[in-house]
């Protein structure tokens, strides 16, 4: 059995995208910049949003967070997202989820420019990527896919299983792998809350990759022997042995399935850096204008 290190990953692909940030700001005059959005004071997007200005610094881009208080309406939500939106500075937006109860997610989504849309949750960005034209792809299934090149791991006319159809996670990378490409070429199967005979379906996976929200549910009989399996799932659990008062736990119950796996991503250090590389690899593409052409 392997681990797959998703922060060793990470971190290489950070360097090489850090050399070429350095490149473009030396020859342009500037660095991609990537502005963040958090309305209230939910302390778990507190910290994801401090985790994306930190990435930011250590590849030489610049990062601006916009704070609004948790009693914001949507239309002084709208209001700063059209102000970014205009600023020719700025190469990436995201609003951080979730919002307050009363804000409308997707009419927040849509109000983003779909070319300053790094986290690729714009309908015209999730469109061109079920089309499969070029388009920013949503960060945890592009991390997800980026783990399993850099492990060497054959994509190809194996059987996949996604357990989980969120728009996030399961659903994007359910597409991703199911694609005639290189690093894809899954013969994939996308199971949810209402699936029937779970473990049986888990079972027949070559790679299971598991994103339920669901602390440590998937156990040793949902997996083959043999078997890839990537956990997306991240949940604090109190434990009085650590310092911060908590452990991070996946969806998988690590110690039984592990010992069952050709590969496995330990929660936390698996997927969870691949995501941050995911929306810096966004904002480096928004900055060169890859997807949607600079005029
Ligand atoms: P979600 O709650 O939006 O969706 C969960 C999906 O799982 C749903 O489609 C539901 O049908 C399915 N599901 C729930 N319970 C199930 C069960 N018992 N059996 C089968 N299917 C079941 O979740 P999400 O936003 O996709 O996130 C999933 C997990 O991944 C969460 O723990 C979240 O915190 C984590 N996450 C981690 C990262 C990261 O960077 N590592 C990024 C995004 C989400």
């Amino acid at each position: 059995m392997r681990i797959i290190d998703g922060k060793e990953i990470a971190n290489q692909l950070k360097n090489e995208m850090a050399a070429e940030v350095e490149k473009l700001r030396s020859d342009l005059g500037r660095a991609p910049h990537l502005a963040a959005v958090l309305v209230g004071n939910d302390p778990a997007s507190e910290t994801y949003v401090k985790n994306k200005e930190k990435a930011c610094h250590e590849v030489g881009m610049a990062s601006s967070v916009y704070r609004l208080p948790e009693r914001t309406t949507e239309a002084e939500l709208m209001e700063v997202i059209d102000f970014v939106n205009k600023d020719e500075e700025i190469d990436g937006l995201i609003v951080q989820l979730p919002l307050p109860k009363g804000l409308s997610e997707d009419a927040v989504i849509a109000r983003i420019a779909p070319e300053k849309d790094v986290d690729g949750f714009h309908p015209a960005n999730l469109g061109r990527m079920v089309l499969g034209q070029p388009s920013y792809l949503p960060a945890t299934p592009m991390g997800i896919m980026l783990l399993l090149q850099r492990s060497g791991i054959e994509t190809e006319g194996k059987r996949c299983v996604v357990i989980g159809r969120s728009h996030i996670v399961g659903t994007p990378v359910s597409i991703l792998l199911s694609r005639n490409r290189a690093g894809a070429n899954c013969t994939v199967t996308l199971c949810h809350s209402k699936t029937q005979n779970l473990p049986a379906i888990c079972r027949t996976a070559d790679i299971l990759i598991v994103a339920i929200g669901q602390c440590e549910a998937i156990t040793g009989d949902y997996v083959k022997e043999g078997a890839v399996v990537i956990d997306v799932g991240i949940h604090r659990v109190p434990d009085a042995s650590k310092k911060s008062g908590f452990a991070l736990k996946g969806d998988v119950k690590y110690d039984e399935v592990a010992p069952r796996c050709s590969y496995i991503t330990p929660v936390p250090g698996g997927v969870g850096p691949m995501t941050i590389v995911g929306l810096l690899r966004n904002t480096l593409s928004a900055f060169k204008g890859e997807i949607y052409p600079k005029r």
